[in-house]
Formats: structure tokens, sequence, C-alpha cells
């Protein structure tokens, strides 16, 4: 028997197909456990979701493809290894959902405070949160499946990995920032990380999926820094100013090695004796900048 909640999606996805994505992501958000800070407030890790979407055969991820390395999956590729066993559909025929999930007011005013080390809960909810953002990943992928349209969480998948890009250094295979970017949410700064219109401190996630969806107006056209100051008008560099070790300049941009270095040697140990939480926090440089909460007047 087809459970009603799925005859209702069905029916409800002609009238409003991404109203519909949008209600899954927010009402496993308002009511999952797992969106925790682990706190005895049992306040939430993250901000409501806000969801963007792009078409599988947008030439901009053969383009991330070329910028990164050959090993980077298209939404295709990610499809295809989920789903060995189904017909292989047109890229056209894909959708990639991809979502932002902010900080919360909280988390944002502990962080600004710091200089060197990352806030209790920014630590946790790049721990405890980003637990949650996988499960929201598979809860997604499993109810679009569930109703009839495969979908897959290519971060999830076990061919998920690290390797080296010429151009970038050590790269995954699923970037959720460059998904996010061609889906239309926001583009990259000067510390690299991805300006959305709810600002840079968010955590993004992706689903892949076989199912028509309308696809949302990347406004910025395919330029990759258009919406920060340094890149659009030679100002600010604030995130620089942020960094406790110079890993951004407005010369050279992010080091990726020195601030990677500087999260496993100083920050994660930090974070692990002082809080108990694992995985690797900083993010000092995603705070106290004109790009924290939303996309610089002006540019987006
Ligand atoms: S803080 Fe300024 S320079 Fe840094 S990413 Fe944001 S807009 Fe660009
Ligand atoms: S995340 Fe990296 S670039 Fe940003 S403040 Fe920390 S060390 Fe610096």
């Amino acid at each position: 028997m087809i459970p009603d909640c799925l005859i209702l999606w069905e029916r409800s996805l002609a009238i409003d197909a991404v109203a519909q994505v949008e209600k899954i992501l927010h009402d496993f958000w308002a009511s999952a456990p797992g969106n925790s800070l682990q706190l005895p407030s049992g306040e939430k890790a993250w901000g409501a979701p806000r969801v963007a979407i792009a078409r599988g055969d947008d030439p901009l991820f053969l383009r991330n493809k070329e910028l990164i390395g050959d090993f980077l999956w298209t939404p295709a590729q990610a499809y295809a290894l989920a789903f060995p066993h189904l017909p292989r559909p047109a890229a056209g025929q894909l959708r990639v959902i991809s979502y932002l999930l902010p900080q919360t007011p909280e988390t944002l005013a502990d962080q600004r405070r710091e200089t060197a080390m990352p806030a209790e809960r920014w630590a946790r909810s790049r721990f405890h949160g980003e637990e949650f953002n996988c499960e929201l990943r598979l809860h997604v992928a499993g109810v679009l499946t569930r109703a009839g349209h495969p979908a897959v969480a290519p971060e999830r998948l076990a061919d998920f990995d690290y390797r080296r890009s010429p151009r970038f250094g050590l790269a995954s295979n699923w970037s959720e920032r460059h998904v996010a970017f061609v889906a239309g949410h926001g583009t990259f700064g000067l510390s690299d990380a991805l300006i959305t219109r709810w600002g840079q401190a968010v955590r993004l996630g992706s689903v892949v999926c076989r199912i028509d969806l309308p696809v949302t107006e990347r406004v910025y056209g395919e330029d990759y820094h258009a919406w920060c100051l340094w890149h659009a008008k030679g100002t600010c560099g604030a995130c620089a100013k942020r960094c406790p070790i110079g890993a951004i300049t407005t010369r050279d941009g992010h080091d990726k090695q020195a601030c990677f270095k500087y999260i496993r040697d100083v920050t994660a140990p930090y974070a692990a004796r002082t809080y108990g939480t694992g995985a690797t926090p900083c993010g000092l440089c995603q705070v106290n900048i004109p790009c924290e909460r939303r996309a610089p007047t002006g540019l987006s």
C-alpha cells in the first residue's frame, strides 16, 4: 500500500514542487532531535534551511571539473554511482537540490567575540550540526526516492573522498560550495567561502534527484566572485583581518595549506580538549565581516 504522505506528495508536486522539497527539509529541520547543539538549553544547531535548484546538465558543472580536477563528479556521475541498476537518465533530467543551514544568532554572537579559537557554539555546530546535516542529506534523498524520484546525497556515497587538485590542493570529489554556486545560492569570496544571500556563516548540503523541478535563477551568471567586495571593487578584506594566522591575504587569497595546518594542529585539538567536540572547527574569518549574514549591499 502506498503511504498517504507519498500520495499527498505526488498530488502536491504538480501544484508547487519546490515548496514540497522545501517542506521536506523544513519539517526535518524543525522536528529531528539531531538538529541540536547538544547544550542544556536544547537550542537548535541551525537556522531554517534555504533551497536553490540547478539543472543536472548546467555547463558550470563541467567547468568546475575543469577548474578543480577530473575527479570531481558531475551530478550524472554521482547519480550513476548511486543507482547502477537503473537506466541512466540524460543529465538534463536530473536536478541538484542545494540547501544551506544558517548559523544561529547566538552562535554568531559568540564567534564574533573570538579572535584565535572557535567559540563553543561554533565548534558544536561544526560537529553535532554537521552530523545533523548528514542525516538531513539522507532524509531528503530517502523521501524523494520513496516518492518515485530516485535521489542521492553524493557527499554520503561510500566513494566520497578527497584528492589533490592541481590548482586548489586538497579537494573533495563532490564540492557542496561549487554545487551551491551553480544552483544560484551565491559566489565565492576572498576567503574561498561561499557568500550566499544569507551570508558566509552557513553550512551546505545537496541531493541529486531524477525529478522535474524549476531551476533557481542564477543572478550573477557565471561570475565566481561577483558578491565579494574585494573582487568586485577592491575594497573590504575584512575576512583577511579576522584570520589569526594570516592565511588570507588580498594578494594571494586563501592559503589552504596554512589554514588546514592551523585547524589540524591548533583549533581542532583545542575544541576536543575544551568542548569535547570532534571535527575541524575554526571559521573565525566567517564572522564580523560585511558578508557574515548577507551578500554585501549593492552587489547581489
Ligand atoms: S569579508 Fe569582504 S573581502 Fe572577505 S569575502 Fe566578504 S566581502 Fe569579500
Ligand atoms: S578558517 Fe582558516 S582562513 Fe579562516 S580564520 Fe581559520 S585559519 Fe584563518
